[in-house]
């Protein structure tokens, strides 16, 4: 049984983090002009309103890209820039009423040989997505679980592969079947980017699925965690792991640190913790 709705948390400062990191992310991918293909195990919807629905129900998007699009655009990091004016090409006014889930960032920053292979389990989001990316010749969305999608998919044709695993975590198991999808992916494909959203909870679940992850990342990992607020009930901020990353993110990050901390902190408890190994 599905339930999880990402629309209800479309725009929160965990989204920011994630797709201002998948950005960068794929912008590296794109500095060769050699094709690459992107996997998203866990799609979502694609695109969320922001002023009605699901969306408007919770104003999450209020204490996360909402903060950001308010800050002066040049002052921001090259990281941070970047993912706010991603978001901004998908508003046709100065008005904050869209917001792009990763797919549809992925759909726009790639290049037409490029291709994207996504996968969504829950029927109303699949058919959402799927009337965004019609007609696209170099999406292929399968209503399907990627996790196995995800190894399927590797090695891809391109070899070069970049891979998004952001899971509801709303069932315990999602924690182990992340690291057990990467290890299996990695037998296929080594030398694949991938890319792992985590919450940060009470019930500190992510810190087994960070020891599991350390063992299947291979020598060249980074995790960046973002705590808007010290640790309570709820979502209190997010982590991000990515195996083979860009060699220049940490320093990104680093200069993300301030307006990060700033912006979206709930006081001085935020905190932002980045620690690599990148040989
Ligand atoms: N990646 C999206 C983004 O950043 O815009 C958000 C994805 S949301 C956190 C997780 C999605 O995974 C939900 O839409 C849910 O329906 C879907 N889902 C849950 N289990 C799945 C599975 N085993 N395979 C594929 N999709 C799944």
């Amino acid at each position: 049984m599905l339930s999880y709705r990402h629309a209800f948390h479309a725009g929160n400062h965990a989204d920011v983090f994630k797709h201002a990191v998948l950005i960068h992310c794929i912008r590296h991918f794109l500095k060769k002009e050699k094709a690459f293909h992107y996997i998203d195990t866990h799609a979502g919807a694609g695109l969320y309103e922001l002023t009605q629905g699901f969306a408007a129900r919770t104003r999450e998007s209020e204490t996360g890209i909402a903060q950001l699009v308010s800050a002066n655009a040049d002052n921001l990091p090259p990281l941070l820039r970047n993912y706010v004016h991603t978001v901004l090409n998908f508003n046709p006014t100065p008005q904050l009423e869209f917001y792009p889930g990763s797919p549809l960032i992925a759909q726009y920053l790639m290049r037409p040989h490029d291709a994207l292979r996504l996968h969504e389990l829950h029927q109303a989001d699949h058919d959402i997505l799927q009337t965004h990316v019609a007609g696209d010749p170099r999406i292929l969305l399968q209503k399907r679980d990627g996790f196995r999608g995800l190894i399927k998919a590797f090695p891809p044709v391109s070899r070069r592969g970049l891979a998004l695993i952001d899971p509801p975590y709303e069932v315990k198991t999602d924690y182990r079947i992340v690291a057990d999808a990467i290890h299996d992916a990695r037998v296929k494909f080594p030398t694949g980017t991938i890319l792992v959203w985590y919450p940060l909870l009470e019930n500190e679940l992510f810190r087994y699925l960070k020891e599991d992850l350390i063992q299947v990342s291979g020598p060249s990992w980074l995790n960046a965690e973002f705590g808007v607020s010290k640790p309570g009930p709820g979502l209190y901020g997010s982590g991000m792991w990515v195996i083979q990353p860009p060699w220049d993110l940490p320093a990104e990050l680093e200069q993300c640190r301030a307006p990060l901390l700033q912006l979206l902190g709930a006081g001085p408890s935020a905190s932002l913790d980045v620690r690599f190994e990148i040989p």
